[in-house]
């Protein structure tokens, strides 16, 4: 395995800035070893959310998520490791905090509020490129 440095964008969703959770998803991603090179609590606008989340435009719970983001404050974090891109979203588990497993973030900290919405606590860039268009979203003036 060669070396391969990545950056991941990571966002503590309302419901875990709400639920006082930063502080533990933090902890997780320095507990494995990652960097964190940018930290930020940030309000977001529908602007940077819709270009965030513009893979899922027409999806039927994108305006739901949308409304959910907007609902309060994030914790952003750009942090910065051998393959942290995949090792985060290992940490986050799976979409449906349901379904994660437990010692996962979703698994431990998560659960199906009944909502149209997943509130699932946490975001993890999918790959390189996702990567940059984010980090690019959230920390505008550069890390
Ligand atoms: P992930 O955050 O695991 O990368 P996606 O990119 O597929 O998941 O979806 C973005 C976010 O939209 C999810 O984290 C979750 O909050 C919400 N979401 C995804 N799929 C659904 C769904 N089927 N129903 C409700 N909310 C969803
Ligand atoms: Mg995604």
């Amino acid at each position: 395995m060669s070396e391969q440095i990545e950056r991941s964008l990571v966002l503590v969703k309302p419901d875990g800035y709400r639920r006082g959770l930063s502080g533990e998803v933090l902890r997780r991603i320095e507990a494995k070893g990652y960097t964190l090179v940018a930290l930020a609590v940030t309000t977001p606008t529908r602007e940077q959310l819709a270009e965030h989340y513009a893979e899922h435009e027409g999806k039927p719970f994108y305006e739901p998520l949308l409304e959910f983001m907007l609902s309060g404050p994030v914790t952003a974090a750009v942090i910065e490791g051998q393959r942290c891109i995949e090792g985060f979203r290992a940490l986050a588990g799976a979409t449906d905090p349901t379904a994660a497993l437990p010692g996962t973030i979703r698994g431990d900290l998560g659960r199906d509020w009944g909502l149209k919405v997943q509130q699932n606590i946490v975001h993890g860039s999918d790959s390189p490129e996702s990567a940059a268009r984010e980090i690019a979203i959230w920390f505008p003036a550069g890390v």
